[in-house]
């Protein structure tokens, strides 16, 4: 018999429980006790339900009150030493501390799980660490599941992905010296949950998806070989997920597992090389319902997969999975209130990708016809789909067709030439000052924005209040002195979602959240259709802006990378395809700023980076495409026009080459955090066009000095060249307070202002 299995259900809940009780203890709302019971209700809930879909290995321990590397962390005993912990187990307030920080301790770093919008709490090693048993949730959780009736496939993060996801704090200290430590540790929760009563362990290990270096086959095989010898009848399954074993195929599929889970979603392509390597006693399990996208599976296609497997390894050996944890996915689509009925039909979430498996799996063992309705109704749905002329459009595909190589070219090529030619349209001084985009989000702003929502402002009640809010920030910058000034983006409650609602091709879900990190929760559109620009954007209020002063104003846009990154997209046409639609329809919006007679437009790419392919071998198509669509969006414009861009969440060292590729005539760019390595990409590398790197951190509270920027403008200037600096903040405000926005914004026109008399008089 084929069975049918779940690798990790959402933790949030339907009606985000988890979220809300989090927070509610974080600020001394609730207690432990009642965040404890949330928690196990969720469990129960979920476990339940998956019952029902009828799911055969159910997974524990995929429930996490904040993340499971964090849970994985605890479990070996790995507590930085800043947390003090004394006591042999973790309690809660050492739990949080971890993850949030404490006022002595700070935070463990956070970073994205893959190529997910998922964070996850970075393992940190340094001498003097020693690990040990320290947390009994994974074992917990499966009597917990016991007693309720179900005997669950524990989950646990394997030894070397946790090591290699970690960073080493210790120089000379690799994390993978720490193999056998943790090795220990393992083999300990290994024979707990052999002795109550376990049969199978979900044994996660997606490092196998990436480029590895030599040393890590050795340590799979001995963890792998040690596993083998520490159980008895518990089976094993070696879980890999977001992309193909590519070269590592040929040892992970030599590794001792029962059963090896391997994501034919994302990498197909993998599946007939796997079979044929299987080894003859281990079972496949095959992730054939996407875990990260929100669309219903073509389930009649999958099936001929499925068959293709079961031709070579029988339906015996066969397991059917999502591709990867339902983790990355919102919980229910039956939540959905009002939704176009065009798209909703068409969408899957965690819930009915169970059903999925569930239906093919019946398919796998009863035949075709046992399933007969349910795939009839599948193919429909398909079938509509295609033909919506709400999904097609000619025009966009027109367009699409015909780009030419000039539009993804400014006239002039060089930075140089139209850099004298913009300074005579705006005379701007040495050192320019400006801001990101965004100021405060006051109560009063929301608010504002949600009674318009809720009908309880008429549009033009709106517009005034909006009008005032971008009057009070204009004078303001004027009189801190600022020289490029913003709108503030008080219209905007989020950078995609306030342009997806404004394009076609676009849904929004009231209820599709998904776990960005612990508490937060992020509810990405749905591009459902070609994408386009029904009618200008941002025209009236950037050019209301304009109005209100002589300094140049600057106009404001997310770009096309980042709006693609961070929406659900349609599988039915390349990524690149869809980003070159959204490029159009921005393009369109730079047009008409100009138009208007707004001689600035930035257009903010901070996703560039995170789009990133796992495998290095896949980058460089990646930039190409994600490059020329932003350069698409951008290169419409006259060369006396200024185009900026902006980018946040560093570690853009790697790509540098491919973001002066983008030939904006000016980047801003998240530096004062980690200054010394963001600056250390110049060194080499001689970015050619103007760059203002961040010259202080908005995520941190407080107020920068004037001789604090003032140092680091000169840091910059030993590897930049001064004519090419701006002078900013490194992101976006919105999140902060006025009075420290105030007082940091004087601080930094100060700077600016005190480096360009060094320069006009220099020392003797
Ligand atoms: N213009 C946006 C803002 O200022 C940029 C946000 C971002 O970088 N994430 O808020
Ligand atoms: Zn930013």
């Amino acid at each position: 018999m084929t069975i049918s299995t779940n690798l990790g259900f959402p933790r949030i809940g339907t009606d985000r429980e988890l979220k809300k009780v989090l927070e509610a203890y974080w600020a001394g709302r609730t207690d432990l006790a009642s965040l404890v019971e949330t928690g196990r209700r969720l469990r129960a809930t979920h476990w339940a339900l998956q019952r029902e879909l009828g799911i055969d290995h159910i997974p524990s321990n995929d429930f996490s009150l904040y993340d499971h590397v964090l849970d994985t962390t605890c479990m070996l005993g790995a507590v930085p030493l800043r947390f003090g912990l004394k006591d042999a187990t973790i309690d809660m307030d050492t739990y949080f501390a971890m993850a949030r920080g404490t006022d002595n301790a700070h935070a463990m770093e956070m970073t994205k799980w893959f190529d997910t919008n998922y964070h996850y709490i970075v393992p940190e090693f340094e001498d003097g660490l020693e690990f040990r048993l320290a947390s009994s949730k994974i074992i917990d959780e499966f009597l917990e599941a016991k007693g309720q009736g179900i005997l669950t496939r524990s989950v646990m993060l394997g030894p070397v992905s946790y090591l290699l996801l970690g960073k080493s704090k210790s120089p000379g200290l690799e994390p993978l010296d720490l193999l056998d430590q943790a090795l220990s540790v393992y083999i300990e929760v290994i024979g707990r949950l052999e002795s109550a009563g376990a049969r199978w362990i979900q044994v996660d290990e997606p490092v196998l998806v990436l480029d590895l270096d030599e040393r890590v086959p050795a340590a799979f095989e001995s963890v792998y070989k040690r596993f083998a010898q520490a159980r008895k009848r518990l089976k094993l399954c070696l879980t890999t997920y977001f992309g193909s074993l590519g070269d590592n195929v040929d040892w992970a599929m030599r590794l001792p597992f029962d059963a090896i889970h391997l994501d034919v979603v994302r990498a197909p392509e993998q599946l007939e090389k796997a079979l044929a390597l299987l080894p003859p006693d281990a079972a496949l399990s095959l992730g054939v319902v996407n875990g990260r996208n929100i669309w219903k599976t073509d389930l009649a296609a999958t099936l001929d997969l499925v068959d293709k497997a079961a031709t070579t390894i029988g339906t015996e050996r066969l397991i059917l999975a999502p591709s990867c944890s339902l983790l990355h996915s919102p919980v229910d689509v039956e939540s959905e209130g009002t939704m176009d009925p065009v798209v909703q039909e068409r969408l899957a979430f965690a819930k009915q990708k169970l059903q999925e498996v569930a239906v093919l799996t019946k398919a796998a063992n009863e035949g075709r016809a046992a399933v007969g309705d349910v795939l009839q109704a599948n193919r429909a749905v398909f079938d509509k789909g295609q033909a919506s002329g709400r999904v097609c459009n000619a025009a966009v595909r027109k367009r699409l067709d015909s780009l030419s190589e000039e539009m993804f070219h400014r006239r002039k090529p060089f930075f140089g030439q139209r850099k004298s030619l913009q300074q005579a349209e705006l005379a701007l001084p040495l050192l320019p000052t400006t801001t990101i985009g965004s100021f405060p989000q006051t109560a009063e702003i929301r608010k504002t924005r949600a009674d318009f929502r809720k009908g309880r402002l008429t549009d033009a009640e709106y517009t005034q209040a909006m009008r005032r809010e971008i009057e009070t920030v204009v004078r303001f910058q004027e009189d801190v002195g600022l020289d490029v000034l913003v709108h503030g983006e008080p219209e905007r409650n989020d950078m995609v979602e306030y342009f997806g609602e404004l394009l076609e091709g676009f849904a929004f879900t009231e209820n599709g959240w998904v776990q960005s990190y612990g508490s937060r929760c992020v509810k990405p559109p749905i591009i459902y259709g070609d994408v386009y620009r029904p009618l200008p954007m941002t025209v009236e209020w950037i050019t209301y802006t304009q109005s209100l002063t002589d300094k140049p104003v600057k106009g404001m846009l997310t770009g096309p990378i980042t709006i693609l990154q961070w929406s659900f997209v349609r599988e039915d046409q390349p990524r690149r395809d869809t980003a070159y639609q959204i490029a159009l329809s921005i393009r369109d919006e730079v047009r008409d700023l100009e138009a208007a007679g707004i001689r600035i437009v930035q257009i903010d790419e901070p996703a560039i980076r995170e789009g990133l392919p796992l495998r290095q071998s896949e980058r460089p198509e990646y930039l190409d495409w994600a490059v020329k669509a932003f350069r698409l969006a951008t290169c419409g414009v006259d060369d006396r026009t200024q185009i900026h861009t902006h980018m946040c969440y560093s570690d853009f060292n790697e790509i540098i080459e491919a973001i002066a590729g983008l030939d904006a005539d000016v980047i801003s760019i998240e530096a004062s955090r980690s200054d010394v390595e963001l600056l250390n990409a110049f060194v080499d590398y001689k970015y050619p066009n103007d760059i203002g790197p961040g010259v202080y951190d908005i995520h941190s509270p407080g107020v920068p000095s004037t001789e604090e920027m003032v140092d680091l403008i000169r840091k910059m200037a030993e590897v930049l060249r001064v004519e090419q600096l701006w002078v900013n903040p490194d992101c976006g405000l919105k999140t902060r307070q006025w009075p420290e926005v105030e007082a940091s914004l004087r601080n930094m026109v100060l700077a600016a202002r005190r480096l360009r008399e060094e320069l006009a008089s220099p020392r003797q």
